[in-house]
Protein backbone atom coordinates (compact mmCIF):
# COMPACT_ATOMS: atom_id res chain seq x y z
CA UNK A 1 0.00 0.00 0.00
CA UNK A 2 1.29 3.41 -0.89
CA UNK A 3 0.00 6.63 0.73
CA UNK A 4 -0.04 10.42 -0.14
CA UNK A 5 0.13 13.10 2.65
CA UNK A 6 0.20 16.81 1.22
CA UNK A 7 0.83 19.78 3.28
CA UNK A 8 2.74 22.98 3.53
CA UNK A 9 5.32 21.97 5.76
CA UNK A 10 6.01 25.16 6.80
CA UNK A 11 8.08 24.19 8.84
CA UNK A 12 7.94 20.81 9.78
CA UNK A 13 6.40 19.85 13.52
CA UNK A 14 5.89 17.32 15.95
CA UNK A 15 2.65 16.81 14.81
CA UNK A 16 3.64 16.41 11.29
CA UNK A 17 6.60 13.91 12.94
CA UNK A 18 3.89 12.31 14.69
CA UNK A 19 1.19 11.42 12.07
CA UNK A 20 4.05 10.34 9.88
CA UNK A 21 4.66 7.79 12.64
CA UNK A 22 1.81 7.04 12.50
CA UNK A 23 1.38 6.41 8.97
CA UNK A 24 4.34 4.78 8.22
CA UNK A 25 2.52 1.26 10.50
CA UNK A 26 -0.39 1.28 8.33
CA UNK A 27 1.30 1.60 4.84
CA UNK A 28 4.64 0.05 2.72
CA UNK A 29 5.77 3.66 1.59
CA UNK A 30 4.54 7.23 1.90
CA UNK A 31 4.27 10.29 -0.86
CA UNK A 32 5.09 13.52 1.23
CA UNK A 33 3.80 16.29 -1.46
CA UNK A 34 5.12 19.65 -0.73
CA UNK A 35 2.05 21.66 -1.35
CA UNK A 36 2.37 25.33 -2.28
CA UNK A 37 6.26 24.57 -3.31
CA UNK A 38 6.68 27.84 -5.77
CA UNK A 39 6.10 29.74 -2.58
CA UNK A 40 8.50 31.01 -0.13
CA UNK A 41 9.69 34.02 1.90
CA UNK A 42 6.56 34.80 2.86
CA UNK A 43 5.52 35.58 6.68
CA UNK A 44 2.77 32.42 5.86
CA UNK A 45 5.31 30.45 3.34
CA UNK A 46 8.87 31.40 4.90
CA UNK A 47 10.93 28.28 3.28
CA UNK A 48 11.67 27.00 0.02
CA UNK A 49 10.89 23.59 -0.94
CA UNK A 50 14.02 22.86 -1.13
CA UNK A 51 14.24 23.87 3.07
CA UNK A 52 11.41 22.19 3.89
CA UNK A 53 12.79 18.64 2.40
CA UNK A 54 16.12 19.45 4.34
CA UNK A 55 13.22 19.20 7.56
CA UNK A 56 11.60 16.67 6.41
CA UNK A 57 14.38 13.88 5.03
CA UNK A 58 16.37 15.00 8.60
CA UNK A 59 13.63 14.39 10.80
CA UNK A 60 12.45 10.93 9.41
CA UNK A 61 16.57 9.62 9.35
CA UNK A 62 15.32 7.04 11.76
CA UNK A 63 11.87 6.48 11.13
CA UNK A 64 11.46 3.02 9.24
CA UNK A 65 9.15 4.16 6.47
CA UNK A 66 10.21 4.16 2.41
CA UNK A 67 9.19 7.52 1.35
CA UNK A 68 9.18 9.99 -1.32
CA UNK A 69 9.27 13.78 -1.24
CA UNK A 70 7.85 15.87 -4.10
CA UNK A 71 7.05 19.38 -4.85
CA UNK A 72 4.07 20.28 -5.93
CA UNK A 73 3.21 23.78 -6.99
CA UNK A 74 -0.23 25.81 -6.56
CA UNK A 75 -2.20 25.56 -9.85
CA UNK A 76 -5.77 27.92 -9.28
CA UNK A 77 -7.34 25.14 -10.80
CA UNK A 78 -9.10 22.80 -8.79
CA UNK A 79 -10.79 20.61 -11.13
CA UNK A 80 -7.63 19.25 -12.89
CA UNK A 81 -5.36 19.23 -9.37
CA UNK A 82 -5.70 15.71 -8.67
CA UNK A 83 -4.77 14.99 -12.30
CA UNK A 84 -1.76 17.40 -12.01
CA UNK A 85 -0.48 15.76 -8.33
CA UNK A 86 -1.02 12.38 -9.99
CA UNK A 87 0.88 13.31 -12.99
CA UNK A 88 4.51 13.87 -10.48
CA UNK A 89 4.08 11.62 -8.31
CA UNK A 90 4.39 7.70 -7.71
CA UNK A 91 1.11 5.97 -8.09
CA UNK A 92 -0.89 5.57 -4.67
CA UNK A 93 -4.13 3.67 -3.43
CA UNK A 94 -4.95 6.30 -0.17
CA UNK A 95 -5.13 9.68 0.83
CA UNK A 96 -4.57 11.44 4.18
CA UNK A 97 -5.67 15.06 4.57
CA UNK A 98 -7.49 17.26 6.95
CA UNK A 99 -8.18 20.25 4.53
CA UNK A 100 -11.79 19.75 3.33
CA UNK A 101 -11.57 20.73 -0.34
CA UNK A 102 -8.37 18.82 -0.83
CA UNK A 103 -10.84 15.39 0.63
CA UNK A 104 -13.70 16.52 -1.52
CA UNK A 105 -11.29 16.34 -5.23
CA UNK A 106 -9.55 13.31 -4.36
CA UNK A 107 -12.91 11.10 -3.38
CA UNK A 108 -14.65 12.30 -6.20
CA UNK A 109 -11.71 10.85 -8.25
CA UNK A 110 -12.54 7.72 -6.15
CA UNK A 111 -9.74 7.37 -3.74
CA UNK A 112 -9.94 6.51 0.20
CA UNK A 113 -9.22 9.77 1.82
CA UNK A 114 -8.39 9.35 5.77
CA UNK A 115 -8.89 12.11 8.40
CA UNK A 116 -5.37 12.00 9.91
CA UNK A 117 -5.90 12.64 13.60
CA UNK A 118 -4.14 15.95 15.29
CA UNK A 119 -1.62 15.96 17.91
CA UNK A 120 -1.84 19.09 20.41
CA UNK A 121 -3.06 20.75 18.19
CA UNK A 122 -3.16 24.20 20.64
CA UNK A 123 0.87 23.94 20.04
CA UNK A 124 2.14 21.62 16.82
CA UNK A 125 0.36 24.00 14.48
CA UNK A 126 2.64 26.05 11.56
CA UNK A 127 0.95 29.51 12.10
CA UNK A 128 1.18 29.32 15.80
CA UNK A 129 4.96 28.05 15.38
CA UNK A 130 5.58 30.72 12.82
CA UNK A 131 3.66 33.27 14.80
CA UNK A 132 5.96 32.51 18.18
CA UNK A 133 9.42 32.75 16.06
CA UNK A 134 8.52 36.41 15.12
CA UNK A 135 7.44 37.63 18.69
CA UNK A 136 10.37 35.84 19.95
CA UNK A 137 8.87 33.02 22.21
CA UNK A 138 10.01 29.32 22.83
CA UNK A 139 9.30 27.57 19.30
CA UNK A 140 12.06 24.61 20.04
CA UNK A 141 10.52 22.25 21.41
CA UNK A 142 7.57 22.19 18.98
CA UNK A 143 9.44 20.58 16.01
CA UNK A 144 12.05 17.83 15.75
CA UNK A 145 16.22 18.87 17.07
CA UNK A 146 16.74 18.58 13.06
CA UNK A 147 14.41 21.37 11.85
CA UNK A 148 15.47 23.15 14.75
CA UNK A 149 18.78 22.98 13.07
CA UNK A 150 17.79 23.45 9.36
CA UNK A 151 15.98 26.51 10.15
CA UNK A 152 19.08 27.86 12.34
CA UNK A 153 21.68 27.36 9.44
CA UNK A 154 19.91 29.45 7.25
CA UNK A 155 19.01 32.01 9.47
CA UNK A 156 15.38 31.51 9.48
CA UNK A 157 14.06 33.00 12.52
CA UNK A 158 15.94 36.26 10.87
CA UNK A 159 14.41 35.83 7.74
CA UNK A 160 11.00 35.75 9.35
CA UNK A 161 11.11 39.21 11.40
CA UNK A 162 13.22 41.04 8.31
CA UNK A 163 9.88 40.04 5.64
CA UNK A 164 7.84 41.34 9.06
CA UNK A 165 9.71 44.58 8.33
CA UNK A 166 7.32 47.62 7.26
CA UNK A 167 8.44 49.85 4.58
CA UNK A 168 9.18 53.61 5.68
P1 LIG B 1 -0.42 25.94 8.92
O1 LIG B 1 -0.92 26.49 10.22
O2 LIG B 1 0.64 26.76 8.28
O3 LIG B 1 -1.53 25.57 7.96
P2 LIG B 1 -0.24 23.19 9.78
O4 LIG B 1 0.27 22.93 11.16
O5 LIG B 1 -1.73 23.14 9.57
O6 LIG B 1 0.36 24.58 9.29
P3 LIG B 1 0.14 21.84 7.27
O7 LIG B 1 1.42 21.85 6.51
O8 LIG B 1 -0.97 22.73 6.81
O9 LIG B 1 0.49 22.17 8.80
O10 LIG B 1 -0.43 20.35 7.40
C1 LIG B 1 0.10 19.27 6.72
C2 LIG B 1 -0.60 18.01 7.16
O11 LIG B 1 -0.30 17.74 8.52
C3 LIG B 1 -2.13 18.13 7.08
O12 LIG B 1 -2.65 16.97 6.48
C4 LIG B 1 -2.58 18.23 8.51
O13 LIG B 1 -3.83 17.57 8.72
C5 LIG B 1 -1.46 17.53 9.28
N1 LIG B 1 -1.26 18.13 10.59
C6 LIG B 1 -1.08 19.42 10.88
N2 LIG B 1 -0.94 19.63 12.21
C7 LIG B 1 -1.03 18.41 12.78
C8 LIG B 1 -0.99 17.94 14.13
N3 LIG B 1 -0.83 18.76 15.18
N4 LIG B 1 -1.13 16.61 14.33
C9 LIG B 1 -1.33 15.76 13.30
N5 LIG B 1 -1.38 16.13 12.01
C10 LIG B 1 -1.24 17.44 11.74
MG1 LIG C 1 -2.71 23.77 7.70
Amino acid sequence: KRALIIGRWQPFHNGHYEIIKKISNEVDELIIGIGSSQRSHSLKDPFTAGERMMMISKSLENLNIRYYTIPISDIDFNSIWVSCVEALTPPFNQVYTGNSLVRELFTEKGYVVKKPELYNRAEYSGTKIRQKMLNNQNWEHLVPKSVVDVIKEIDGVGRIKRLNEKDY
